[in-house]
């Protein structure tokens, strides 16, 4: 689905990403782990497109098609999530209106007819019983005033509604208290988990990892894949820290 090589990318003219290669196959969840600023919040924002980042060499590959070629809109409506670690908020924009905008704009470009207010209605409080948010807080303005863990529980109510084929998400468990975080991992397996979908997990705790099991896991240094392998890696990095496990490598 998702196919990443030798991917350079820069920001202000400093490089960020060298050469990072990685593929993730329909049904994967590949969790990616790393010391802070390797890189982990580059790579998703070089995939969602963000201004400012600048692709200098290699190659990424959306389900079949170049995705430098689409505009960020065009990656939304082909299927492609970011959740990002600092959520953004949206003054004078309330949830409801944002989630229904974003779903209809997605179903348009798809040549696909536009929810009604009321089956966008039911499907945004299914969505929000998944993820155990009170639809009241969809009523408010987009994560104005919301905690940490609200802001994330929000995003993964826009990723239900969204349902997207692919998802990129940035430090989802961040900020999250364990019942928060046995919420959200259970909505990520609920809304991702699928032979048809795929996952880029980054985080920098296996906590997450032991609610949203992860098919392989990779460690990101200094800009570039390090190492894969299984879940045990994750434990490992837990019991050990970076320095130990990517000796080894
Ligand atoms: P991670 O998410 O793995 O902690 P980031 O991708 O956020 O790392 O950052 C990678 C590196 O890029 C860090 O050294 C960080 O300081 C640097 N960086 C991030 N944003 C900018 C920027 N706007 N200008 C210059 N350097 C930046
Ligand atoms: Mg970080
Ligand atoms: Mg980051």
């Amino acid at each position: 689905m998702l196919k990443i090589e030798n991917l350079h990318a820069e920001i202000d003219g400093k490089q960020i990403l060298n050469g990072l290669t990685l593929e993730v196959q329909a049904g994967e969840v590949h969790a990616i782990m790393g010391p802070n600023g390797a890189g982990k919040s580059t790579l998703a924002y070089v995939l969602g497109g963000r201004p400012g980042y600048e692709v200098t060499a290699g190659s990424v590959t959306f389900m079949g098609q170049d995705l430098f070629a689409m505009e960020p809109h065009e990656r939304a409506a082909a299927g492609l999530f970011l959740g990002f670690q600092y959520p953004v908020e949206i003054p004078g924009v309330s949830n409801v209106q944002f989630l229904r905008e974003a779903l209809n704009a997605q179903r348009t470009a798809r040549g696909e007819e536009p929810l009604s207010g009321g089956d966008f209605l039911k499907l945004a409080k299914e969505k929000a019983g998944l993820l155990k948010l009170d639809m009241e807080m969809l009523k408010r303005q987009v994560n104005v005033g919301f905690s940490g863990g609200e802001k994330k529980r929000a995003e993964m109510v826009q990723m239900g509604i969204l349902d997207p084929t692919f998802a990129v998400l940035d430090e989802t468990d961040s900020g999250l208290d364990i019942d928060a975080l046995r919420v959200v991992g259970e909505g990520i397996n609920a809304i991702m988990r699928d032979p048809a979908k795929g996952v880029l997990l980054i985080t920098h705790y296996q906590r997450l990892l032991e609610v949203v099991k992860p098919d392989k896991v990779s460690i990101l240094a200094a800009g570039r894949i390090v190492q894969t392998g299984g879940p045990e890696i994750a434990v490992r990095l837990e019991d050990e820290g970076y320095d130990a496990v990517m000796a080894d490598a």
